[in-house]
Parts: structure tokens; C-alpha cells; sequence
């Protein structure tokens, strides 16, 4: 296989086939990120792409799917992504699902049309990085996208018929701003209706733009008894009708797995009783190291 490193995916695609469709991401502004920070964007050709996937039909039986990295693979022109989408299907016909990344920013402008016809050529979900609801802090993280815009790209998508999983990262409006991003979060999800609220915590590393905050003093992290307060007060503002709450990232300090509205209470008592024991091994201390 052939990869330009380092590449990323969603942990539930840890058993899928990863292909590069684009390299790294066409924002790559976001200064919590430092994912594709060494990449300069660009959109592999449809040829390139299929000549991938024939290789790793040599060696890959039966993915149970197929992640079309990097960054941002919806960026992508509909007609090359539906080619891309046919290509992965010709190969692997028992594919159960292929997926990609797929911020706002080159969401929102697209067709309901465009989306749907993805969706009809296998297209099964887009993770969405919304990170948080809250406009002060997607403005100071350069998101590029409002809490608004955010709204409109999920709607679009739940309307074309594709699955909807969207990040949100926990601690990213530091000490500072903690309460308003759960809230705020709480409030933009609720109006996005994703399939999916899969919660990350927010890890800055040397290179990372805001590290340098970290650095200069002008942000400061939350702890982890901070987070674990955060999260349940997002989890107390959540009223969303149908969505499956996930903390499934390494990054966690404690995960949580449930379908919403149903075990909101549990994860919220699970919340409680953690903040009650107070016990350092759950709410682990932060680790930075170099990227
Ligand atoms: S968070 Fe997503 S949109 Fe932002 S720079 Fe990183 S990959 Fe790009």
C-alpha cells in the first residue's frame, strides 16, 4: 500500500481498509490540530486512487470498510468521490460501509443533491469535527465554520440519507471557557441531531498552535476533574432525539458509551460518583509529548 504518512482515522475504523483519496487537509488552519500540519493539501487523482484500491484487493480479503483519508476527502469534486466510491465498491462488493471526514467549512456550500447522489454511490458516513458549539471558541481555533454553519452542513447531510458522527473536544475552551463551551456544545448538537456524539479531550502537543498559548500563559488547560465536569454538564444540556454518546478516543480521561436520550442519567451518575472518589486513576493526569 501506498501511504504518505502520518495518517490518520476514527478509532470504530481500526479493522477498515484506509485509503488516501487526498493528502492531508484544505484547511488545515485549526490551532488545536497539528494532524496534517507537515502536509501540503492535495486531491489524488481518481486513477491513482483505483490503482490502490486494486492493490489492496491483492492482499486485503474482505474489509468490513473502507475510510477514504486524509483530512477531508468531502472536499472532493462529486463526480471524482463518486468514481472513488465506485472503484472501492467494484473491488470490495461486501463492503458493510465506507466513510470519510467531512468538515463544515466544505459541507455547507454543497448541494443536497451532490450529497445524496454520494450517499447512493456507497457513501455510509461522515465524521464531522464540530469540536464545539460555542462561536467565541471556534473563532479563536480558526475552525472555520460557525455554530450556525455547523447546523446547516448536518442537516444537509442527515438530509441526503448519510450517517452523521460528529467530534466534539473536550477542554477546548480551557479553564477560561469551559462552561459556555459545554453548553453551547450541548445546544449546537441538539439542533444538529447527529447519529453519533463521539467526545474527544483536547491534548496539545509541541507544534501545535496552541501550544505556544499554553506556553505564553494566555491558555490555560482544564484538569481532569475539570473535563469530567464539562462533560457532564454537556451531558445535562444534551436533548438530542436519537444519538449514541461515545467517549472512544484514547484521549479520554473516562470513557462512556450510551444511546441518548435513554442513558443519559447512567452516564451522568457515572459522572458523579467518579467526581465523588476523586480517584486519580480515573481522572488520569495530562501527559504531553513531542509529536
Ligand atoms: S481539525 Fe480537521 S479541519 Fe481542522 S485542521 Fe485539523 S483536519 Fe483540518
Amino acid at each position: 500500500m501506498r501511504y504518505e504518512e502520518p495518517v490518520f482515522r476514527p478509532p470504530c475504523e481500526a479493522d477498515s481498509l484506509i485509503i488516501q483519496a487526498t493528502i492531508g487537509c484544505p484547511h488545515n488552519r485549526c490551532r488545536f490540530c497539528g494532524m496534517y500540519k507537515m502536509k501540503k493539501y492535495r486531491v489524488r487523482s481518481v486513477e491513482e486512487i483505483e490503482a490502490d484500491l486494486r492493490m489492496a484487493k491483492l492482499v486485503w480479503f474482505d474489509p468490513p470498510g473502507v475510510f477514504l483519508a486524509d483530512g477531508n476527502t468531502i472536499a472532493m469534486r462529486t463526480r471524482d468521490l463518486v468514481r472513488v466510491l465506485d472503484a472501492a465498491r467494484r473491488n470490495f462488493p461486501r463492503v458493510g460501509s465506507i466513510t470519510c471526514y467531512g468538515a463544515a467549512r466544505f459541507i455547507r456550500g454543497r448541494k443536497v443533491e451532490d450529497l445524496a447522489l454520494l450517499k447512493e454511490h456507497g457513501l455510509k458516513r461522515i465524521y464531522m469535527g464540530l469540536e464545539s458549539g460555542d462561536d467565541e471558541i471556534l473563532k479563536m481555533v480558526d475552525k472555520g465554520a460557525t455554530a450556525d454553519d455547523h447546523v446547516r452542513a448536518a442537516h444537509k447531510v442527515k438530509e441526503a440519507g448519510i450517517e452523521l458522527s460528529v467530534y466534539v473536544l473536550a477542554g477546548l475552551g480551557g479553564k477560561a471557557r469551559s462552561r459556555e463551551h459545554a453548553i453551547n456544545t450541548a445546544k449546537t448538537l441538539n439542533r444538529m441531531e447527529p447519529d453519533y456524539i463521539r467526545v474527544r479531550t483536547l491534548v496539545l502537543m509541541p507544534g501545535f498552535p496552541m501550544y505556544e498559548d499554553l506556553l505564553k500563559g494566555t491558555f490555560q488547560e482544564c484538569t481532569g476533574r475539570d473535563i469530567a465536569i464539562e462533560k457532564r454538564l454537556l451531558l445535562e444540556n444534551l436533548d438530542v432525539s436519537d444519538s449514541a454518546f461515545l467517549s472512544d478516543h484514547v484521549s479520554n480521561y473516562l470513557p462512556l458509551y450510551g444511546k441518548l436520550p435513554r442513558d443519559k442519567q447512567k452516564m451522568i451518575e457515572l459522572i458523579d460518583s467518579v467526581l465523588a472518589e476523586d480517584d486519580p486513576a480515573c481522572l488520569k493526569p495530562r501527559r504531553i509529548t513531542s509529536l
